[in-house]
């Protein structure tokens, strides 16, 4: 069955929602300054499609547009001054930057508390101590997904392929926190398709389309789609031959429409929180 994934965003907003305007009536009005450099096509949708929720949140957002020449100098400055504006809630630096400017440093330039994508290193520290702290938000999105299905983690053995910190890592410290067994996997990994066999949920995050093939799958087996990719003929698909694999599924996302509203949604729900710590 293919999971209808902007129901669960859906929820995931208006759940939000309903929050931020008991905030609202306390004077607390969250606001989300969304920096992006240069003109990358795809970002500007994902910042587009991140603007619209938070407007359906009822989230206040201010997008701060640099020219692909800033320094990294400049852009730290930048955020810097978005750390100590008080009417700011939480900063979200759109991803990748262009190759002269070091993606660690400007993580580690967004305020801990203002870091609503938890790429701070303190952060994601504090996540992958178990400490409290927000979820990154692709694994948030992932969980939320399987909890909507009422899909356990519990003993399931799980394949993840890709290890990013954004996707693949944080995604294996929550599934093994709620009890599954996980291989995580990547381009380094010998024979990916008999990992994938034995799996009761696969979620791939590689960025590679069909990778995930029909006889990798084990019948009944739970599909999450992470990748966002164009095929041959330029449209936008995901890690997984949806085509073939998606009969042998009991459930598969779709890509578009998977993951990622789920993943926004998850950005709408840490800048919700962040608002709140506010007033705790
Ligand atoms: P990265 O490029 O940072 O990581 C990709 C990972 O996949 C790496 O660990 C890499 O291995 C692994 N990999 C690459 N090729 C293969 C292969 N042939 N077999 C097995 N593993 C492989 O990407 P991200 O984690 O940032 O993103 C992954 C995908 O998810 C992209 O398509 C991205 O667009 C999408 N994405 C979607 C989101 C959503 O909301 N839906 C959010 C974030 C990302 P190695 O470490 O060895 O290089």
């Amino acid at each position: 069955m293919v999971i209808n994934c902007k129901e669960i965003a859906d929820e995931i907003i208006m759940k939000s929602k309903e929050r931020i305007e008991k905030l609202k009536k306390l004077g607390v009005y969250p606001k989300l300054a969304v920096v992006m450099v240069g003109n990358d096509e795809a970002s500007k949708i994902y910042v587009h499609n991140k603007t619209e929720a938070c407007e359906k949140a009822g989230i206040e957002t201010e997008e701060f547009i640099y020219n692909e020449n800033i320094s990294e100098k400049g852009l730290i400055g930048a955020i810097e001054n978005l750390n100590s504006d008080p009417l700011v809630t939480g900063i979200l630096v759109q991803m990748p930057l262009p190759k002269h400017i070091d993606e660690t440093e400007i993580c580690r330039a967004i305020s801990p508390k203002k870091d609503v994508d938890v790429f701070n290193p303190q952060n994601f520290g504090s996540f992958m101590l178990g400490n409290k702290s927000l979820i990154p938000c692709t694994a948030y999105g992932i969980i939320k997904i399987l909890e909507y299905k009422e899909i356990s983690l519990s003993g399931k053995n799980c394949v993840i392929i890709g290890r990013s910190n954004i996707v693949g890592k944080p995604t294996a410290l929550l599934f093994t926190n709620h009890d599954a067994t996980v291989t995580l996997c990547h381009s380094k990994t010998k024979d990916l398709k008999s990992f994938c066999m034995n799996a009761d949920i696969i979620v791939s995050a590689a960025g590679v389309p069909k990778l995930v093939t029909k006889d990798m799958v084990k019948p009944g087996a739970v599909i999450i789609d992470v990748g966002i990719n164009r095929d041959e003929n330029g449209k936008i698909c995901g890690d997984v031959d949806f085509e073939n694999a998606e009969p042998l599924c009991s459930y598969i996302t779709p890509v578009p429409g998977g993951v990622g509203p789920v993943t926004v949604a998850a950005l709408i729900n840490n800048t919700t929180e962040l608002a709140y710590s506010k007033i705790i």
